[in-house]
């Protein structure tokens, strides 16, 4: 393919059409990243510092109209857009700090002084996926910059509006040329080349567990550095003791938000027994209550799915042999929309309790005691995020220090916050980003040793 046509997920209109870059394209932009690599590296820490702050101050004017543009290309509400704008913003100021506090260190040894530095990697190039585009670029560009790297950002061929307008903001910002490109192309040609280019030294990579894993293997040919940000199939723990009507309305928003298309989605609920069809019957109005709508309405909580391809992916886990236990509405006529859906409880290895369906479907089940919920949660491949709701802090901390998953929220569904780390446990990753340590995912340590001693 040399073009793409964007087509809106509401609407099913061609937004607009985009080439394609090729191989070659590919190693021309390649080519640009290290031969600003220098340049970028001598520019003082202060300086990096205020050009990130000022990329920053140009993607918080521009808020708006990137939050439009992620409408009609995703779907996406636009109150999650703009969320998801402002986060880009936040992410550069948040690592706008770190060029003056990459600190090394001073170890004492013998017959001398002994000092590390953190050194630049080169090249990074961050591959990102449909379902966030904003934040996952950034959440792999913003540090990478900080750090002295320059940075190629390939994103999903279906999405790659907003990371193109984040290039022009950032060249107006007055970051260096060649620092901070972005490639629109498939990931067969263009990711795939990022993975085998020797001039490449690092890859961030966001999508699927299947492409997460040929992509380690790809690295592992020239020990590139890699971080993996995975799928998932986290769980929402609902304990008797909890405030069930608070679990309940906040549950569908745990797994419905962007349609179902999040990688943190709690896409299986487990709930105490006793409690099970109290819970089901504070849910169904909840689920019910989910507005469903045109993604550029300031109400609307869900919007349709990506393209008529995650349609049919989604619908096939939802066949007419299935149990929906209720589900919600929304629109008919053009869009690729799907209502969210509850279904029936399920077996234990059933594909709708194992898989990452990633639309709007949820699984639930009853669990016996807390050992039960336990080992229920832990049995899956993945280990990305999960909530537990209870009342009793000792088993909020106890079930906690249990799970196997990375990023745990209590009485609560939040799983991401610029200022801490955000990763998996298991298939649903390698490596972590965010927070105060994500400068060490794109820095080389460096020991130097003086020695001191008199001839
Ligand atoms: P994907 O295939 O894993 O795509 C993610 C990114 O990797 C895209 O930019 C893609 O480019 C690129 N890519 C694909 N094949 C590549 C290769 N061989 N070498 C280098 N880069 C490559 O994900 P998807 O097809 O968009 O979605 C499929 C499923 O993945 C979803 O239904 C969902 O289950 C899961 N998913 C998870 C997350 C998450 O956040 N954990 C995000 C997205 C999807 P193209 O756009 O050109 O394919
Ligand atoms: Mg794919």
């Amino acid at each position: 393919m040399t073009s793409v046509d964007l087509i809106n997920p509401a609407t099913e209109r061609v937004v607009q059409r985009v080439a394609l870059a090729t191989v070659e394209d590919a190693d021309a932009a390649v080519a640009r990243a290290v031969a600003a690599g220098p340049a970028w590296r001598a520019v003082t820490p202060a300086d990096r510092a205020r050009l990130l702050r000022r990329f920053a101050e140009a993607v918080d004017a521009d808020r708006e109209n990137l939050a439009r543009l992620e409408v009609e290309n995703t779907g996406h509400t636009i109150g999650n857009a703009r969320w998801e704008a402002g986060n880009v913003r936040d992410l550069l100021d948040y690592y706008s700090a770190a060029p003056e506090r990459l600190f090394g260190r001073q170890i004492p040894v013998a017959g001398g002084v002994d000092m590390t530095f953190a050194e630049p990697i080169g090249v990074v190039g961050v591959i990102a996926p449909w379902n966030f585009p904003m934040p996952i670029a950034a959440w792999g560009f913003a540090p990478a910059l900080a750090a002295g790297n320059t940075v190629l950002l390939k994103p999903a061929t279906l999405t790659p509006l907003t990371a193109l307008r984040l290039a022009e903001l950032a060249r107006e910002a007055g970051v260096p040329d060649g620092v901070f490109q972005v490639v629109a192309g498939e990931g067969s040609v263009v990711g795939d080349r990022l993975i085998t280019h020797p001039a490449v030294g690092k890859i961030v990579f966001t999508g699927s567990t299947e492409v997460g894993k040929r992509i380690l293997a790809g690295c592992a040919e020239q020990v590139k550095r890699v971080t993996l940000e995975l799928g998932g199939k986290s769980a929402n723990i609902v304990f008797a003791d909890a405030d069930l009507e608070r679990a309940a309305a906040s549950a569908p928003y745990a797994v419905f938000d962007n349609a179902g298309q999040d990688c943190c989605a709690r896409s299986r609920i487990l709930v105490a027994r006793g409690v099970f069809d109290e819970f089901m019957q504070l849910l169904e109005p909840a689920v019910r209550g989910v507005r469903v709508g045109d993604p550029g309405e300031e109400k609307t909580e869900m919007g349709p799915l990506i393209s008529a391809g995650q349609r049919e992916r989604v619908a096939s886990y939802v066949t007419d042999d299935v149990a929906v236990a209720f589900r919600g509405s929304c629109p008919d006529g053009p869009g690729f929309w799907f209502p969210p859906t509850v279904l029936a409880p399920v077996g234990a290895d059933d594909p709708t309790w194992t898989e990452e369906i990633f639309g709007p479907v949820v699984a639930v089940a009853p669990f016996d005691d807390e050992a039960d919920a336990i080992r229920m949660a832990n049995a899956s491949s993945y280990g990305l995020a999960g909530s537990i709701w209870t009342r009793d802090v000792g088993r909020a901390f106890r079930v906690a220090r249990a799970l196997e998953t990375g990023n745990l929220s209590v009485n609560s569904h939040s799983s991401v916050r610029y200022s801490t780390p955000f990763g998996g446990f298991k298939q649903s990753g390698l490596g972590r980003e965010l927070g105060p340590d994500a400068l060490d995912a794109f820095t080389e340590t460096k020991n130097v040793f003086i020695a001191t001693e008199q001839p």
